[in-house]
């Protein structure tokens, strides 16, 4: 992927480096009770490409209510360092990639949906930091709070890919970024406040999961759709690119995610998505280019 001509984004907010992050470094949401210490295991290991924080899922409202909107203050020359273009590969590569997505979605966001795109923030950390939804660990994996409205990544988690899960190359780490985009797109739409309002109603953890498993497909299926239309305009990309990020789907499926850490998989406790949907969602958004093309919800008895 020739990313090079990418424009930096300049809602990228470094926060590398500070370490601490105002304490607190617990589980977000510890107090959700009842969960075992394997249950959040397994959580933290799906959690990396959650996009929500698990706690906002698994804890609704009142997590919402108490971990939510605390935003941090800062002292102005902390705000400027943070402020300051990247200069490493990682950093720019996220802040390029992230400028991509900018300028796609400010342009097919109000063709195809009628909505204007404003653009996310996205949170560069290492170790820990605060986020509007609770405490961010790097072990939770990159993610997208709605309450705040930013992206959290903390770039070490590309190489734990590398290392942990055998995906690599620029492609699969743009396609993390776009997924987590894609939540933004989500929440701009309105989707994700609907969604967590059913998961509240729901009447059991397998209905709160299905629906789990619509948003995150929905995700990879926007990020499938803004790398077609970033193709079409800046031709970055070729097929091992799109090779790269069907490998990145199929690593990080619920199946073999829990396969991986437990033995088995367990379908109804899927929050995700199987390897195989998620190549699929992915896929269908790249080929058509087209925001509707990703109403997983109405594909749900198609499934
Ligand atoms: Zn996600």
């Amino acid at each position: 992927m020739r990313w090079d001509d990418f424009r930096s984004s300049d809602n990228i907010e470094d926060r590398r480096g500070e370490g601490g992050g105002g304490g607190g470094f617990g589980f977000p949401g510890g107090g959700a009770g009842g969960l075992g210490i394997g249950t959040i295991v397994v959580l933290l290991i799906i959690g990396w490409v959650t996009g929500i924080n698990p706690a906002i899922l698994i804890g609704g409202a009142q997590q919402i209510g108490r971990g939510g909107q605390q935003e941090e203050r800062v002292d102005p020359q902390t705000q400027q360092r943070r402020r300051q273009q990247p200069t490493d590969d990682a950093g720019r590569f996220a802040a390029k990639i992230l400028g991509n997505t900018e300028d796609v979605w400010s342009q097919i966001l109000p063709n195809q949906t009628g909505k204007q795109y404003t653009p996310t923030t996205m949170v560069l950390y290492t170790g820990g930091t605060r986020s509007g939804c609770g405490s961010a660990q790097a072990a939770m994996g990159p993610f997208y709070c709605p309450l705040d409205k930013k992206v959290y990544l903390d770039v070490s988690f590309f190489n734990e890919m590398k290392t942990k899960f055998g995906v690599k190359g620029d492609f699969a780490y743009a396609y993390v970024i776009a997924h987590e985009v894609g939540h933004h797109i989500q929440d701009v739409l309105g989707i994700l406040p609907r969604v967590q309002q059913r998961q509240q109603q729901a009447s059991s953890k397998r209905e709160a999961n299905a629906l789990s498993v619509r948003v995150e497909l929905m995700a990879d299926c926007l990020a499938g759709v803004w790398a077609k239309n970033s193709n079409d305009k800046w031709n970055a990309m070729d097929q091992s690119d799109i090779d790269e990020a069907l490998r990145a789907a199929s690593a990080i499926g619920d199946d073999k995610l829990q396969e991986q850490s437990q033995g088995y998989a367990v379908p109804d406790s899927f929050t995700h998505g199987s390897s195989e949907q998620r190549m699929r969602w992915f896929m269908t958004g790249y080929k058509s280019g087209q925001t509707r093309s990703c109403d997983t919800f109405r594909a749900a008895g198609a499934n």
